[in-house]
């Protein structure tokens, strides 16, 4: 008899689940709003009307599916089945397992979306055969799952991975963590767009960046200044330098505590990975563990949009891929 899974990745605007067979393959999908705003009781449906709707256009048995998948922002608890908040989601100390299983009849499982996008990574993405990989993800923030020996790292209570809180500049700019001088504070499109706007801001420094923000702060993002180094302007091609000079501390230290066969790399920014690469690969250099250095394979991510739901599809599947 085969066996199936469900995956659902639970974002603040939408979420994604899907149904795929026992190879991960996905049969039925289905996207819709969360609601985030309208609070626990909608939210919860609208994730219980996604999952009868990938069943029923499967076509699959109820009684075939296997289990489900749930991808999530934090912080939560993974041995606890508990989500404690979501940002920009009104509600708090979510028993999601719980009130799923007793909703759906299904064996449910929990896990950090970063998590779950490196796990997808690894079983159906660029880590296939990879056992110890780091995933990171850079856009407005920067987050990362760190798999060991096949699997998720979770720490103690399923808080470990938050690459982005890696401390690289002990007098650096406030993260919204509230520490000072985190990575994400220093390499994410946030930080690549807040030094951008302060340049325009300054009046001072010639740069595209300006006219093509018609000289207006807030229509600085990371995404202008890209365009605007690939147009040549030596301005912007330094702001993405120095993110990735950052990004090179960051990557160092994981190389040198993890020792990786791979790291993965994926968000937005990452979509102009050349304009990083020269000085994230100076400061790699600089930095990690020669020995360590050679033996990672550093590379893009493989799903792309799908990494999310292939990411809990690959935690619903997760005792079977390591069977
Ligand atoms: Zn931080």
């Amino acid at each position: 008899m085969s066996e199936y899974y469900i995956g659902v990745d639970l974002g603040g605007t939408k979420i994604y689940t899907a149904l795929a067979d026992e190879k991960g393959k996905i049969i039925s999908g289905n996207k819709m709003a969360t609601e985030a705003d309208k609070g626990e009781e909608v939210i919860i449906n609208n994730i219980l009307a996604s999952i009868e709707s990938v069943i029923e256009d499967s076509g699959v048995a109820k009684k075939n599916v296997e289990k489900i998948g749930i991808g999530s922002p934090g912080p939560l608890s993974v041995r606890k089945g508990i989500i404690y908040e979501t940002a920009n989601m009104s509600w708090e100390k979510v028993t999601i397992v719980e009130i799923m299983e007793e909703k759906t009849a299904l064996s449910v499982k929990l896990e950090n979306d970063a998590n779950a996008a490196a796990l997808g990574e690894k079983w159906f993405g660029a880590g296939k055969d990879i056992d110890d990989l780091i995933y990171i993800t850079v856009s407005t923030g920067i987050g990362g799952g760190i798999v060991i020996n096949k699997r998720a790292y979770h720490g103690f209570d399923g808080a470990a991975g938050e690459v982005g809180h890696m401390i690289v500049e002990p007098d650096g700019p406030q993260c919204g963590c509230g520490n000072y001088g985190c990575l994400e504070s220093l390499a994410s499109g946030t930080a690549i767009a807040r030094e951008g706007k302060k340049l325009v801001k300054s009046e001072q420094v010639e740069t595209m960046i300006r006219e093509m923000s018609s000289n207006d702060p807030e229509q600085v993002d990371a995404l202008l200044i890209a365009e605007a180094a690939q147009k040549g302007d030596k301005i912007a091609q330094d702001l993405y330098s120095k993110a990735g000079w950052y990004l090179g501390i960051g990557l160092a230290n994981l190389i040198n505590l993890f020792n990786p066969e791979m790291i993965v790399l994926g968000g937005g920014i990452m979509k102009d990975k050349e304009l990083l690469d020269d000085s994230l690969e100076k400061s790699l250099e600089d930095r990690a563990l020669p020995s360590s250095l050679k033996q990672v394979n550093i590379c893009k991510v493989k799903l792309g949009d799908e990494a999310g739901v292939k990411g809990a599809i690959a935690v619903a599947m997760e005792e079977k891929l390591l069977s």
